[in-house]
């Protein structure tokens, strides 16, 4: 292209495209060959190699020529299965939660709607906001990370929200709201409540049993952090209405043959899953108690596959782990009450040994 196409595209941009999304910054996935990667919350082991062959035979029979089953029926049916799904909850299904947190906001983006989001939280929500054209709210969490009821509630009655999003357990604090909370703003809101489930899998608590319960309840997961973020798959489960229509919006052949075929392998013994957990919350006990041990960092306890720990260098130890080969994620500056923090995924027991003696040299007490 040359210099005259160039400035002409730049004013084409400047007067066609959204202000708000010009002024954006696209998000950013950092690159990490080489490194141990504890910065993305993915679940650091491989598929067990009978799970891998089964998936293998499954994914060599897709007939990839023709479109894949638009309602993704044998999907959702391994899923129902794998989950213990009751009666009377349909499902719909997402090439990852992402698009389904995109889907449930269009369909909620009546002019003049607005979605709530304690924060810090999950940063998708707020772009989903601005992408649907719904007006954002923000509620601080507490100092402790946990929920300010108080003014959930008196935003609630302020800003009437038709969305309210709750991730549970949260990202990036990790910690689970006590489910009194989460009730109560169910019970208050006027709209919709979608609670997150991404880091089901690693908490004590879950809200799927009680959808029958709220007419306003939706409960969101995805197979991401449970050792399959490759395949793209979240799913919404809530009452067939409210499924009925956020599938409206649903582009036809959302989620691809592959996945839909690779799910059934996936979970079609799924203890595999379970037992990868484990190994992850044990790990994470151990790195929450193995950095405790430095005075100066501040560890918070968490119900997710990452720990979240204070520091009071944070870029001096994310730059210093960066240098060492280890990414994680440096949450200083994304939000008052996380400064100073690094957010670390559990990688696999020897990451974390290299994690542990990696920071140890750094000293986070110096
Ligand atoms: N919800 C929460 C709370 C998350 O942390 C994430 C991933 N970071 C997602 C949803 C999206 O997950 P995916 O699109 O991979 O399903």
């Amino acid at each position: 292209m040359n210099d005259s196409v160039h400035a002409a595209t730049a004013s084409l941009i400047a007067r066609l495209v959204r202000p708000e999304v010009r002024s954006l910054t696209a998000y950013a996935v950092a690159h990490a060959e080489g490194m141990i990667k504890l910065d993305a919350m993915e679940n650091p082991y491989p598929l067990p190699v009978p799970v891998a062959a089964r998936l293998a035979q499954a994914l060599a029979r897709v007939p990839v020529n023709r479109y894949p089953d638009g309602a993704a029926d044998d999907a959702k049916l391994a899923l129902r299965r794998h989950l213990k799904i009751p009666q009377g909850h349909d499902l719909l299904l997402g090439n990852g939660s992402d698009e389904l947190i995109q889907l449930i906001a269009s369909t909620l983006a009546r002019p003049g709607a607005t979605m709530l989001v304690p924060e810090p939280s999950f940063v998708m929500y707020r772009l989903s906001a601005l992408n649907a054209g719904l007006t954002f709210a923000g509620v601080a969490l507490k100092e402790d990370f946990s929920l300010d009821v108080r003014a959930m509630l008196d935003a609630v009655e302020r800003e009437q929200p038709a969305l309210i999003f709750i991730a549970y357990p949260n990202n990036p604090t990790g910690n689970l709201f006590a489910a009194t909370d989460v009730e109560a703003i169910l019970r208050a809101a006027p709209g919709l409540v979608v609670v997150d489930e991404a880091y089901y899998a690693f908490a004590d608590a879950s809200f799927l049993s009680r959808v029958g319960e709220f007419p306003n309840l939706l409960v969101l997961r995805t197979l991401s952090k449970v050792g399959m973020a490759g395949i793209r798959l979240g799913y919404a489960v809530a009452a067939p209405e409210w499924i009925a229509e956020l599938n409206k919006l649903r582009a036809p052949y959302n989620v691809n043959a592959l996945t839909q075929a690779g799910v059934g392998a996936l979970l079609a013994d799924a203890g595999w899953i379970d037992e990868q957990a484990a190994v992850i919350r044990a790990q994470r006990g151990r790195l929450e108690v193995a950095m405790a041990k430095w005075p100066k960092v501040r560890v918070y306890r968490t119900q997710t596959n990452f720990v979240l720990a204070r520091f009071t260098d944070a870029t001096r130890i994310f730059e210093g782990l960066k240098a060492k080969r280890i990414l994680v994620k440096n949450l200083d500056g994304w939000h008052p009450l996380l400064r100073g923090c690094l957010r670390i995924t559990v990688g696999t027991p020897e990451e974390n040994d290299a994690l542990l003696s990696a920071l140890a040299e750094l000293n986070p007490d110096s």
